[in-house]
């Protein structure tokens, strides 16, 4: 779709420096870590254009909202968004609005129906496009709606890490490892709006980690839908391009004979290791970036249950670098509603894969995403995920009152929960993942934790936060400022369900990052 309609915050800013330039922009981000990235990278290409950051909306001359569609209260939040920017466009209407991400792709032309006075609108697929879409709005005056229905082909296009990025912290950086996603689970409104699942060359995985580290980054966090497929397209790819007629949802167009060679789509850091296998497990992939000088955390979401393999729990127990920390998304305990929701697994598959990884990565930290409330869940069925909850012992749980997404199979299902009926069962399951995540918490009282310091706590100012490898949140007192990005090890005294609290023991390591990493370019 492409048109030009008549036609403005997770909470990601991008703080101001000190600058004569006069364009501003602000970055306000909805959803997911993967849509934390793309704001990198929308702030990137922002400030590659010559804009600086802006302190709030009164000070910005450009504010986008990068949005997010996957349950409907992301819808409402952004109309409620644009209702308040709306009163701030009408006092001063050179200030554009962009809206991108997931919703502007599902609603397309909805958003500047709903709301006229957005300037641009852009969709998952063409974020690169961001400012040559602002550009064409201040030389036309008309508002730009633009929305590809799939993704373009060019590699420095294709992925969020490989354009210039401003990140919103100078130690920690995500790294985009695959996009899309080629499962079909019936709740899920992702793959629609963010395509068919495409894996990035190993070695431009690997070249990007140590750009970051050269950087002064020490944490990465690789980012993908289902990491543990990473590569299997891959495969598909040198096959198709080896084959002519084949249909695939990668436009044969594009692949020309530079796609068809295996040092182009996985990189030569992984074809000059020498391997029999056709491609690079994501397995592969913790290993070589694990192994990048200066790197010393690294983290990765999410792994699909049906797809953990062996070879990834090896991984994480062989390389001191990768955290003892498994995000593994269980959505139901009953075998009836996995089934439904075309998850692949059991509760027993996944009870016997989670025990798999608890038996090679010691110490290992395990939180998960589950829905309540999907269509024709019971009384039972909600009993039996309580049953695997209380069994997965899990550290931290997202729990989610399902949320019917337009156009998922599950839509169409008959059967739905009642709303108060659905809340009632989360506050129950909260229950059994705090008394469990408590009960962690509580283990830790005695151990020294290695932690990456976040900054001053929220609630009370005269400690730091940080984050232990398991990624529980602890606070702890210091007599001097620390700065984001040190690691110290702390001595943990308190527990509760939400935080440890401790006690600082010594500084292990010191941030050599620039505070803020101005843009850097792939
Ligand atoms: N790819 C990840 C996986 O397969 O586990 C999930 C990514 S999704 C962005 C994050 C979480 O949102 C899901 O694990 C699921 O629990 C939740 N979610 C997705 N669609 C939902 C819906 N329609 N209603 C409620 N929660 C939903
Ligand atoms: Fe959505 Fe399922 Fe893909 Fe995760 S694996 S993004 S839940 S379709």
């Amino acid at each position: 779709m492409r048109c030009s309609v008549h036609s403005d915050f997770g909470a990601l800013f991008h703080r101001p420096y000190a600058s004569d330039v006069t364009k501003r922009y602000l970055v306000r981000t909805f959803g997911c870590q993967m849509n934390e990235h793309d704001s990198e990278r929308l702030a990137g290409l922002l400030e590659a254009d010559g804009y600086v950051p802006a302190t709030d909306t009164e000070d910005a001359d450009v504010v986008v909202l990068n949005t997010c569609c996957i349950r409907e209260n992301a819808d409402n939040k952004l109309y409620g968004t644009l209702g308040h920017l709306k009163s701030v466009k009408d006092r001063r209407p050179d200030m554009e609005i962009m809206v991108a991400g997931c919703l502007s792709q599902k609603d397309g032309d909805l958003v500047a129906q709903k709301a006229p006075y957005v300037d641009v609108v852009l969709g998952t697929h063409n974020v690169h496009r961001a400012v040559d879409l602002l550009h064409e709005h201040l030389a036309t005056g008309d508002s730009v709606t633009e929305i590809l229905s799939e993704t373009v082909a060019e590699d420095h296009e294709l992925f969020p890490s490989a354009l210039p990025v401003v990140r919103e912290s100078g130690h920690s950086a995500w790294v985009t490892i695959q996009i899309g996603c080629d499962n079909s689970c019936a709740f899920c409104i992702v793959p629609s709006v963010r395509g068919p699942e495409i894996s990035r060359a190993f070695g431009d995985v690997v070249a990007e980690v140590e750009r970051a580290a050269a950087d002064g980054v020490t944490q990465v966090t690789l980012l993908g839908q289902n990491v543990n497929s990473y590569g299997r397209d891959l495969t598909l790819r040198m096959k198709r391009g080896a084959d002519a007629d084949a249909t695939s949802h990668i436009d044969a167009a594009h692949l020309d004979a530079a796609h068809v060679d295996a040092a182009h789509l996985v990189g030569d850091a992984w074809v000059a290791e020498g391997t029999d296998r056709a491609r690079p497990l994501f397995a592969d992939l913790l290993r070589s970036v694990g192994e990048v000088e200066g790197i010393r955390r690294v983290r990765y979401t999410s792994p699909h249950p049906k797809d953990l393999r062996p070879e990834t729990i090896s991984a994480m127990a062989d390389v001191d670098t990768v955290c003892e920390h498994l995000h593994l998304p269980l959505q139901s305990g009953s075998d009836r509603i996995l089934a439904t929701m075309h998850r692949g697994y059991t509760a027993e598959r996944y009870l016997e894969r989670l025990a798999a990884a608890r038996a090679g990565v010691a110490d290992l930290a395990v939180t998960t995403d589950i829905i309540v409330g999907f269509p024709g869940e019971s009384d039972a069925d909600f009993a039996e995920t309580l049953e695997v909850a209380a069994e997965a012992r899990y550290d931290n749980a997202f729990t989610f009152v399902y949320s019917s997404r337009p156009g998922t199979e599950a839509a169409d299902l008959p059967d739905a929960v009642a709303h108060d009926v659905a809340v009632e069962r989360m506050m129950r399951l909260r229950t059994v993942v705090e008394r469990t995540s408590r009960l962690g918490h509580v283990a830790r009282i005695g151990h020294t934790e290695e932690v990456m310091v976040e900054g001053p706590s929220r609630r009370d100012p005269s400690r730091l936060s940080g984050r232990t490898r398991h990624n529980r949140l602890i606070h702890f007192p210091s007599d001097r400022p620390l700065r984001p990005g040190t690691y110290a090890h702390v001595l943990v005294t308190e527990a509760s369900t939400t935080n440890l609290i401790g006690e600082l023991v010594e500084i292990v390591a010191t941030p050599n990052h620039r505070r803020r990493i101005p843009v850097s370019l792939a």
